[in-house]
Formats: structure tokens, C-alpha cells, sequence
């Protein structure tokens, strides 16, 4: 077996992580992992002993524990037998971070990183617009939404900081509509593959 194969998509709530995922999926074969999914699913087993932990937090836009998470991700890796990852929505805190330096980064190669730049009135107009076409979820609603931005100023953006750093991020408008993205996309993993 190879060592499995890496690259962490960030960007604010609503910056269009999930809709490229998918097509990066369709065209590159790569396994899609959100975060926010696996916890999503977590919460909705039942009898989940995190269940109610994690609906707090992302009610409240805080990052779950790291442990919690981390598990979540290693699990749907080793279950997946692939070995390309997109994880979608991680590391998204110093706590993220470490936890996953500690556990699985010394089983895996971090290709590098996807951020999605775009401003925040913009993600927060997408996420409001998402929940009312009936999204369902508990934080697509201006409260919650405030309170992912506030998150994601303080906590996830000092970590796109870290790894541009690292020379490790790669940059993408997502204000277009989502071909155009996905055309930047393209253009970044026909690179890699290449
Ligand atoms: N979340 C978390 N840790 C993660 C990913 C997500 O705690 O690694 C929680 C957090 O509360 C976040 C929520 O799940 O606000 C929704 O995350 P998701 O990535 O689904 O939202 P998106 O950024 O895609 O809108
Ligand atoms: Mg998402």
C-alpha cells in the first residue's frame, strides 16, 4: 500500500467547498471527506454518545474537539480502501491543527492546500439563501452564521496563514459562479497530476 494522499479544502462557511469537492470528485477521483458531513452523520446516530455534543457546537459555530473529529475522518479513510482525500472543512483551529499532526499527518503525505477566497458577505448571503431553499441545517441561519464567521476570522484563517507559510496553499477566486471556479480548480490539479 502507498501512503495515502491528502489535500485539505478550506474557505469561509458557504465559500463553495462542498459543490467543487463534488466535481473534483467526478474528475480526479478523489474521495470526498467534509468534516462537518462525518459530524453531521455522527450527531444523527442513534444513540451516539456525541451526538448532543456536536449539535451544540455547530449551533453555536465552535469547533468540536479534535479527537472527535480526527477519528471520524481516519475511520471513513481506512473504510474507504482509496487513498486520494480530499478533507473538506479541517483543519479548522490550532487544536485542529495539532491533534492532527500528533495522529494521522504521520500516516498520510499533505499534498497541499485548497483555500477558497471569498468574502464573507458573499458566503454569508449563499449560506442564508441555502437554508431558506431548505438546507435543513441547524446553522444556515443569520445567528449560527455570525457566529461561523466570528469562528472562522479567529481561528481557521491563522491556519491558512500557517500553511502559506508552509508554501503549501493554493489560491482560488470563489466569488464566480461555480464553472468558472471549478476552472481555476482544474487548472491546479491538472498540475498535480500532471
Ligand atoms: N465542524 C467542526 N469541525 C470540523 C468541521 C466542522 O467542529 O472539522 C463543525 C463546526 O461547528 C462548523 C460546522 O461543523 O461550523 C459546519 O461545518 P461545515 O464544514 O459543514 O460548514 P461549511 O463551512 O461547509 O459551511
Ligand atoms: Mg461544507
Amino acid at each position: 500500500m502507498s501512503v495515502p494522499k491528502v489535500v485539505f479544502v478550506l474557505g469561509p462557511p458557504g465559500a463553495g467547498k462542498g459543490t467543487q469537492c463534488q466535481k473534483i470528485v467526478e474528475k480526479y477521483g478523489y474521495v470526498h471527506l467534509s468534516a462537518g458531513d462525518l459530524l453531521r452523520e455522527e450527531r444523527a446516530k442513534p444513540g451516539s454518545q456525541f451526538g448532543e455534543l456536536i449539535e451544540n457546537y455547530i449551533r453555536e459555530g465552535k469547533i468540536v474537539p479534535v479527537e472527535i473529529t480526527c477519528s471520524l475522518l481516519e475511520k471513513a479513510m481506512e473504510s474507504s480502501g482509496k487513498e486520494k482525500f480530499l478533507i473538506d472543512g479541517f483543519p479548522r483551529s490550532q487544536n485542529n491543527l495539532d491533534g492532527w499532526n500528533n495522529t494521522v499527518a504521520k500516516r498520510v503525505k499533505l499534498l497541499f492546500v485548497l483555500y477558497f477566497d471569498c468574502p464573507l458577505e458573499t458566503c454569508t448571503e449563499r449560506c442564508l439563501a441555502r437554508g431558506a431553499a431548505g438546507s435543513g441545517r441547524s446553522d444556515d441561519n443569520v445567528e449560527s452564521l455570525n457566529k461561523r464567521v466570528q469562528t472562522f476570522l479567529s481561528e481557521t484563517d491563522p491556519i491558512i496563514q500557517h500553511y502559506k507559510k508552509l508554501n503549501l496553499v493554493e489560491t482560488v477566486d470563489a466569488t464566480k459562479p461555480a464553472e468558472q471556479v471549478f476552472q481555476s480548480v482544474s487548472d491546479i490539479f491538472d498540475k498535480i497530476e500532471a
